[in-house]
């Protein structure tokens, strides 16, 4: 195991872990009545909360949503490129040490599993790679960005951290945004499960989101994978890398994610359990005070929870999503996933119970031409 790093100043939680441990209701319902909250109102907000707090902050959440995003849910799906992948993250199946027979997309796979995407409905998708290695290295991604801006109006990549030039170069083909999670800001925990490979970097993936920004990508999506760590601290560390990526590129737009472990090759089990409750409660704090942020719950969680949370927070969601490399042209080239998801609806039924509950799926908000 590497030497855990030191975590910056500037995402250090613990100022507001006592807060979010301790606080009582007055400090929740100052929370709830600001309207420019602090790293410490969103502390309060992660507190064992009594239940009827919870329902008024899921009332809020729900009002402001409506405000910033309308009745709308935004729709993408991921294209996963490779499995090759080099490094040791302990809780991913599709680590370097899981006996698996790996592949990636050749030329006219891509072309073949993008434009049945397209001819699916979809307008946004995100392209996604393991670490950079020979197989999927920075050439292979951008011939991969290339193709997709021929077809797609939004290109966003979840891959591997980059520099600032070639964070440009993508964007000048085409490519609006980047997700990177950090999937936890616990040094020690980061260290002990990031067991080899370029991904044992700490500060280089904490800094690659600015660095792409610098680049001139649109749009950056953050995360935590919930359960790795202590859940209330890492989510106040991801509020503070918000906070500041929202103060020093205040023209991006942002976006947050949610993720909670699958079961996936390998068996990781986390060491934290987030129930629904916990993960309801995150998702109205960060838009309570964080309203004009995209929040984003993909398929790993189930179809009851994803219905229970649209338009109460949640603003955007994937559907139809493979986590095979490819697998919605050429489903019998399509192996085991990295993980297992939960919610497996089509995009007809998906979007059939968005108009039932009143909302409009939308596919497409950007126009390539802007670019
Ligand atoms: S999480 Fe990413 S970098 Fe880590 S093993 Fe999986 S594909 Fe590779």
């Amino acid at each position: 195991m590497v030497t855990p790093p030191s975590i910056p100043e500037w995402l250090d939680p613990s100022p507001w872990l006592p807060r979010a441990r301790n606080a009582g209701g007055r400090m929740v319902s100052n929370a709830l009545a600001t309207e420019s909250a602090t790293p410490a109102d969103f502390a309060a907000l992660l507190s064992p909360v009594a239940p009827t707090l919870l329902e008024s902050m899921a009332r809020q959440a729900q009002s402001l949503t409506r405000r910033h995003f309308g009745r709308t849910i935004s729709l993408y799906a991921p294209l996963y490129l490779s499995d090759y992948c080099g490094s040791g993250c302990a809780y991913c199946g599709f680590a370097a040490d899981r006996p698996r027979r790996r592949r990636r997309l050749e030329t006219d796979e891509m072309i073949a599993e993008m434009d049945t995407m397209k001819a699916m409905g979809f307008d946004e998708i995100l392209l996604l790679t393991g670490e950079r290695n020979p197989k999927a290295d920075f050439d292979y991604l951008r011939q991969a960005v290339a193709l997709a801006a021929e077809r797609f109006h939004l290109v966003t990549i979840e891959t591997f951290p980059m520099t600032v030039e070639e964070y440009r170069e993508l964007a000048q083909i085409g490519c609006t945004g980047l997700t990177l999670y950090q999937e936890t800001y616990d040094p020690e925990v980061y260290a002990r499960l990031h067991r080899w490979g370029p991904k044992q970097n700490y500060m280089d993936r904490v800094e690659s989101p600015a660095r792409a920004l610098s680049g001139g990508l649109r749009t950056a999506g953050l995360g935590i994978l919930l359960g790795l760590a202590d859940p209330v601290a890492d989510a106040i560390a991801l509020y503070r890398h918000i906070d500041y990526l929202r103060k020093n590129f205040w023209q991006a737009g942002i976006s947050v994610s949610f993720p909670r472990i699958r079961p996936q090759q390998g068996g990781f089990m986390p060491a934290f359990t987030v129930d629904d409750r916990f993960l309801a409660q995150l998702i109205f704090a960060f838009r309570l005070c964080m309203p004009d942020v995209t929040l984003t719950l993909s398929t790993r969680e189930s179809a009851a929870f994803r219905d229970g949370m649209a338009g109460i927070g949640i603003c955007k969601m994937s559907i139809a999503s493979k986590t095979t490399v490819g697998g919605y042209h050429y489903e019998s080239l399509a192996e085991n996933g990295q993980f297992i998801i939960s919610d497996n609806r089509d995009m007809a039924t998906f979007c059939a119970m968005l108009h039932r509950l009143g909302f409009e799926p939308v596919l497409k908000n950007w126009d390539s031409v802007f670019r």
